[in-house]
């Protein structure tokens, strides 16, 4: 049915009506002082999002030029870098690390197990020359649904004591607790399509004090990505160039339903959800991809074992208008990825679980006892009695 698609992807995700609207205003000059006024409110917003005293800093773009931007704005040709890869998004960033010639050592884990902080431990303890420049990694990875044990890593990263450590974000800010000035976290990368509740199109990176200072020695080539224009300018509420005007509206107004729903809400209601779908999952005899105790609260991977993936995607979008994704690469049709951050309540929860109940039951009917699912998650939210 026209308009009424509920996209349950892991980005992009749905957007509040009011975020929407927002964006139908006409454009206001960039040099205005209207401008000024909405930057400086959308940076102190984000600060507050962040949890950090630093700059968060908007770049017009997706996710991945937050990645970039990273990268080129801490770093030197040949530097040595650690990149954690236990997924697609892990594979992305030794990929840019390697399209500007760092010297990337990888710390591998099996795509759906956490990347180990031991691992990222014994490599940056035995560096006693402190030849690693950065470590770089992914907080929730999106492509296997696992949450990667960010706050021991990062703590070993400041044990180096000169490493920055540079950090994807993009499926965990405005999802998960990231105290960035009290863990110490150098770069931390997003994008407005997922928790942010946003349509794609700016991305956001925090950046500490630690991390400027990087900035200032890091020689590889940069222009548009140069942060030191988007610092200089947002000093004085403004942009080095023309952003993405109407998005920014959006972003003030998502911002501002963000602030008043509160950081401690936000978290639980996405661990909620997350429990409320594994469980769901689980009790219709289908098993999480991601191993246990590193399960991602944005999106949950499930395995296809005796059934087509993409039938299922196709049969939720055909009769209920859904749209869950797919696996990525050599998970294509082997998982399905159910997204379930940002603007997502209880109702899409209960919505998807008995979606998929009915699917499943045509796909699989000797397996499947109708309701099952539906009462699972239903006993993990939790419902006001009044
Ligand atoms: C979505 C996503 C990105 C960003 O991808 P873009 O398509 O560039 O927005 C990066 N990392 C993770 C973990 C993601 O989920």
């Amino acid at each position: 049915m026209q308009d009424k698609l509920t996209l349950m992807t892991p980005g992009p995700t749905p957007v509040p009506e009011s975020v929407l609207k927002a964006m139908g205003n006409h454009p206001i000059g960039h040099r205005s002082y209207e401008f000024e006024v909405l930057m400086k409110e959308i940076s102190e917003q984000l600060r507050w999002l962040h949890q950090t005293n630093n700059d968060v800093l908007t770049i017009t773009g997706s996710g991945t030029a937050a990645m970039e931007a990273g990268i080129v704005n801490t770093l030197s040709y040949k530097d040595r870098v650690l990149c954690g890869d236990n997924g697609k998004f892990g594979e992305r960033w030794v990929e840019v690390a390697r399209a500007y010639g760092l010297d990337v050592e990888v710390i591998k884990s099996p795509w759906g197990q956490e990347l180990d902080p031991e691992a990222f431990r014994i490599v940056l303890e035995a560096d006693i020359e402190k030849s690693i420049k950065a470590v770089i990694l992914t907080h929730s990875e999106t492509s296997t649904s696992v949450i990667n044990d960010l706050k021991s890593i990062n703590h070993h990263i400041n044990m180096h004591g000169v490493a920055v450590s540079i950090v994807d974000c993009v499926t965990s800010i405005g999802v998960i607790n990231i105290p960035m000035d009290e863990w110490g976290i150098d770069v931390i990368c997003s994008g407005s399509q997922k928790g942010y509740m946003m349509p794609p199109g700016l991305a956001f990176i925090a950046m500490s004090q630690r991390a400027w200072k990087a900035q200032e020695n890091s020689t590889l080539p940069k222009f548009y990505f140069d942060l030191s224009f988007y610092r200089q300018t947002s000093i004085k509420n403004s942009n080095p160039f023309t952003p993405s005007i109407n998005l920014y509206f959006a972003l003030k107004e998502t911002l501002k339903i963000m602030r008043k729903e509160g950081l401690e809400s936000i978290f639980m209601r996405h661990l909620q959800h997350s429990r409320a779908i594994q469980s769901a999952v689980q009790a219709m005899g289908l098993s999480l991809y991601a191993a246990d105790g590193c399960r991602s609260p944005a999106v949950t991977a499930i395995q296809a074992i005796d059934f087509e993936a993409q039938s299922l995607l196709s049969l939720m979008k055909n009769n209920f208008d859904i749209v869950l994704a797919g696996g990525q690469d050599h998970l294509k049709g082997k998982i399905f990825r159910i997204g379930h951050l940002g603007f997502i309540c209880n109702r899409d929860i209960l919505m998807v679980v008995a979606a998929m109940e009915a699917t499943l039951h045509n796909i699989r009917p000797n397996k499947m006892l109708q309701g099952k699912g539906l009462t699972a998650a239903i006993n993990e939210l939790s419902l006001k009695s009044r």
